[in-house]
């Protein structure tokens, strides 16, 4: 117990791809907004893994909308531009944005501040005060040590739903055999002439990577290598470095695996430079500060996404983000790296609101890629465009409560439907009632 006591009335926990969009919806609708964010940057998979393009941005090739949009105009209009619309090379993925990482998480944090929203960075939330089926409290620690924060409503953002997992709300870890897809370590090649490193339109350099694994240089998991221009000319990202078998939510794993993924991404700078031509001068750099965690819990909502939703192109009523991204399925367990189409071409899905909502606890929210649906919806709908529109949606659903007083599970989901459709997420207009 602590003397410390703060209070809000939105509590965000955690601040990745999701946190920022559900901290910035709920602030800009008047709401006093507390963010809590564990390390010392915004972000969270982005910022582990500096240079992730975002992807799965344009179903039918339109863009999703809302926040994503409005950050991606805003970094490409600076001067230099600072984001641009690539086309992914590999099989099934649509369209994605390549930014500047910097830029990219300072004007998140500008966006943050504008709206008014009390980031707390290097602040860890510990764990409910529940009070029946009310989170009355959250206990965090900072540098000074305890304190909580009392909060009408709390949105878990945290990628791994500790907070929601602790107020009861049920989960599953990893798929039906507790099993998770491999973490990642990423980092750049910087100095690379272009030209000749992708003059083969292979983005997963075969040829090359099959030599390195025969000859033992190579990790055996590095037979294929993606490898992406990256932003600036002449860096390549590479997010090729899996570590399988790791959970998540264990921070001795964790830390394990990042050494180890450390040790393997020098190894395969190495063999760039020495193997691949237009790599002969390059270095390794922005090497990743931890591992990029895909996958932990699936928290338990009032509605679980299904693969079969995502293959009908379910168009739910309550949806509040498009989605056609395929089935990204990365070394679950001994399986391998899949990216098979989720939906028909031409065609996607919704995200449902009820994903994001528990079953009982009132004043508690989820989103990003903690939301309540099975393996293979999962593996479509984790894409951080995607994760921060989850994010404006339950921030968004957080002040229409506040307004009220209702639960989170009292929101009117056609009113909240029409606040984002205003907000300019496209898409959710198309009302066809699945069967549920
Ligand atoms: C290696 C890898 C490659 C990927 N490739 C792509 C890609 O190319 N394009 C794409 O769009 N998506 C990609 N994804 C998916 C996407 O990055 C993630 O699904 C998305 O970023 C998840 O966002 P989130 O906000 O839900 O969670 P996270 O990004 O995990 O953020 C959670 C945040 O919460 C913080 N946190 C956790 N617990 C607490 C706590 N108790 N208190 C305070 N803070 C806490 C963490 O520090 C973190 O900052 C990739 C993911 C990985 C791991």
């Amino acid at each position: 117990m602590t003397d410390r006591v703060e209070d809000t009335d939105v509590l965000v926990v955690g601040g990745g791809t999701a946190g920022f969009g559900a901290a910035i919806a709920a602030a800009r609708q008047g709401a006093r907004v507390t963010l809590l964010e564990a390390t010392s940057k915004v972000g969270g998979v982005m910022a582990f893994c500096p240079g992730m393009p975002w992807g799965g941005a344009y179903p039918m090739d339109e863009i999703i909308g809302g926040l994503i949009e409005e950050l991606t105009v805003r970094l490409a209009s600076m001067d230099p531009p600072a984001a641009e619309k690539r086309n992914c090379t590999l099989d099934n993925f649509g369209p994605e944005i390549i930014y500047d990482h910097d830029l990219a998480t300072l004007t998140m944090f500008e966006m943050l501040e504008e709206a008014g929203v009390r980031v707390r960075l290097g602040t860890i939330a510990i764990a409910p005060d529940m009070d029946g089926d009310t989170v009355s409290a959250v206990q965090c620690c900072d540098r000074q040590g305890p304190f909580s924060i009392k909060s009408k409503y709390v949105i878990d953002c945290s990628g791994d739903g500790d907070i929601s997992a602790k107020a009861g709300v049920p989960y599953v870890l990893g798929d039906a055999s507790g099993n998770m897809m491999a973490v990642t370590i990423s980092f750049f090649m910087v100095g690379v002439d272009w030209k000749r490193a992708f003059a083969d339109p292979d983005p997963y350099f075969e040829k090359y990577a099959a030599k390195g694994v025969a000859e033992n240089r190579l990790h055996r998991d590095l037979a294929k290598l993606y490898l992406m221009r990256g932003f600036h000319e002449g860096t390549v990202f590479c997010n090729s470095v899996h570590v399988r078998g790791v959970d998540g939510t264990d921070p001795v794993a964790v830390g394990a695996a990042t050494q180890e993924g450390r040790r393997r991404c020098r190894q395969l700078a190495q063999f760039l430079r020495s193997d691949v031509p237009g790599f002969e001068n390059a270095h390794m750099s922005m090497l990743s500060p931890t591992v990029g965690v895909r996958e932990t819990r699936k928290l338990q909502g009032i509605y679980r996404l299904k693969g079969e939703d995502l293959a009908r192109a379910t168009k739910f009523e309550d949806g509040v983000v498009a989605c056609d991204n395929p089935i990204d399925d990365v070394m679950r367990a001994e399986g391998e790296m899949t990216h098979d189409a989720a939906i028909g071409s031409g065609q996607y899905y919704t995200i449902p609101f009820r994903s994001l909502v528990p079953e009982k606890v009132t004043n508690l929210m989820f989103a990003g890629r903690i939301l309540s649906a099975d393996p293979a919806a999962f593996a479509s709908v984790r894409g951080m465009p995607q994760c921060m529109a989850m994010g404006q949606a339950t921030g968004t659903a957080a002040a229409l409560a506040l307004r009220s007083g209702a639960t989170v599970q009292e929101v009117s989901r056609e009113e909240l439907v029409r606040c984002l459709s205003q907000q300019g997420i496209n898409r959710l207009n198309v009302v066809e009632m699945a069967a549920q």
